[in-house]
């Protein structure tokens, strides 16, 4: 005898058999598993942030570290993208007046 029947229990008004449950799940949220975060509500009174797109709850702490590693990073890349530009501005020139003498020479055969 099956002691997990539920039709056969003594108590079978108050069980109900898993088979015949279908709740209508409807998510909170809709959390793709890929959202950038990129619009944060702060909620003041019980100190916290919440993903205004997916209602993932971040850590302050964490959305700071991530926010601060994320401007580091914007930062060095300017530079370097600074240093690229003027090394670019002195090969145009160095183009430009080698392209002046060709023209030049050429004048002058
Ligand atoms: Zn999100």
């Amino acid at each position: 005898m099956d002691s997990f029947n539920v039709e056969e229990s003594a108590d079978s008004t108050k069980i109900i058999p898993l088979g015949r449950i279908k709740p209508t799940i409807i998510p909170k949220h809709h959390h793709t598993g890929f959202c950038k975060h990129s619009s944060i509500l702060v909620d003041e009174k019980n100190r916290m942030l919440e993903c205004e797109q997916c209602g993932q709850v971040i850590d302050p702490f964490d959305y700071i570290w991530e926010e601060s590693t994320n401007q580091s990073q914007l930062f060095t890349t300017i530079t370097e993208l600074r240093r690229e530009m003027e090394w670019l501005m002195k090969q145009k020139n160095r183009l430009e007046k080698a392209v002046l003498k060709l023209k030049q020479r050429k004048m002058q055969t």
